[in-house]
């Protein structure tokens, strides 16, 4: 027996009036692979567009073992004694590999999941961070018409999903800890270079002066990076999410960036470009999928691949004919 699945007005209207078990169902729905849910999918994400928008999505990234879900959960419980809705998604595209969400897992932030004005998604999964990242966006979107005004998108510190989650937030966060002196050792400069803000985690103890030592060390690097676009010189803070101690100024420094680029509208600017990003990628990405799905192209490539190995055929001449064949032009 199946139980009826909502329609998509009664997913929308779940959303709007901030149902979190609607909002459940619409992300699960959006990160359907079954090409018969695509339809819905897009319904509902077009009927709470309008009601998107409405919110700041904060980036977050650490290697494993930085505090990141230790810190999510300190960070998200200050905000929402605030009075502001936190909904916390994930990005982890090694998850499938790994078989299981490593991050935005539930049972690693107890006291937010516990809370009324928090949301707690596990990753989604797919095959591609293209795909993944997709399937997150969307899922701000939701979260957002429903009434999330403050938007946490966690990755792991490991390979190419920082990028990806920096070009869907307003704000990036880099969190780090104190290390044995050499600070700058083995951090990518991509990485700094993205990063709004560093917050030095687990100052607490011992290490309360190793963290000093390192916001200087780490405030000084950033100094050395051209300006950026947005106006705003990076920042670095300590905290302890464990004590609570340095939260509140974390935020209050965030805070600031957002009154900034409001005021300078590259809030604004930076959106409409990302919405611009996200279309040609996506463009890309199906087109690539699809080119490689189709049999007939699949068949003559192969034949063509033969061609050009044994150099009958030049590879770009062997590209403009699958191309061709594939757009119909000849
Ligand atoms: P993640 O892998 O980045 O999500 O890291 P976790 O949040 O799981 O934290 C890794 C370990 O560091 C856990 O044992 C936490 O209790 C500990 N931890 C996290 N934040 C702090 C902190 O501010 N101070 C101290 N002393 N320990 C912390």
């Amino acid at each position: 027996l199946r139980k009826k699945q909502p329609s998509a007005i009664e997913l929308v209207n779940g959303i709007l009036a901030g149902d979190k078990t609607a909002l459940s169902r619409a992300i699960t729905l959006v990160e359907s692979t079954n090409p018969s849910h695509l339809e819905k999918a897009t319904a509902v994400i077009n009927s709470c567009l309008p009601h998107a928008n409405k919110s700041v999505r904060i980036g977050i990234t650490g290697v494993p073992g930085v505090g990141k879900s230790t810190f999510i959960e300190a960070f998200g419980k200050h905000l929402t004694g605030l009075g502001k809705k936190v909904a916390v998604l994930a990005v982890d595209p090694s998850s499938s590999l790994s078989h299981g969400s490593i991050l935005g897992d539930k049972t690693r932030m107890e006291e937010l999941v516990k809370d009324a004005n928090a949301y707690i998604r596990p990753s989604a999964s797919g095959d591609t961070l293209g795909g993944v990242a997709r399937k997150t966006r969307e899922a701000i979107i939701l979260c957002e018409a429903c009434g999330f005004d403050t938007i946490i998108i966690e990755t792991v510190g490991v390979g190419q999903s920082e990028t990806a989650v920096h070009s869907m937030v307003d704000f990036f966060l880099l969190l780090k800890i104190s290390g044995a002196g050499d600070e700058l050792q083995g951090i990518k400069r991509g990485i700094m270079e993205m990063a709004d803000l560093i917050v030095i985690n687990k100052a607490d103890g011992d290490n309360i002066k190793r963290a000093k030592l390192a916001k200087t060390e780490f405030n000084r690097a950033l100094h050395l990076f051209p300006a950026k676009a947005s106006g705003w010189q990076p920042k670095v803070t300590t905290c302890s999410s464990i004590t609570h101690e340095g939260i509140a100024e974390t935020w209050q420094t965030i805070s600031e960036f957002f009154d900034l680029t409001k005021a300078n509208d590259f809030f604004g600017f930076r959106r409409s470009e990302q919405n611009s990003y996200w279309l040609t990628e996506t463009i890309n990405e199906q087109l690539k999928a699809n080119f490689y799905s189709r049999e007939d192209i699949a068949a003559l490539l192969e034949q063509n691949k033969k061609a050009v190995q044994n150099n009958e055929l030049s590879p770009f001449a062997a590209a403009s004919i699958l191309l061709e064949k594939y757009f119909g032009l000849k």
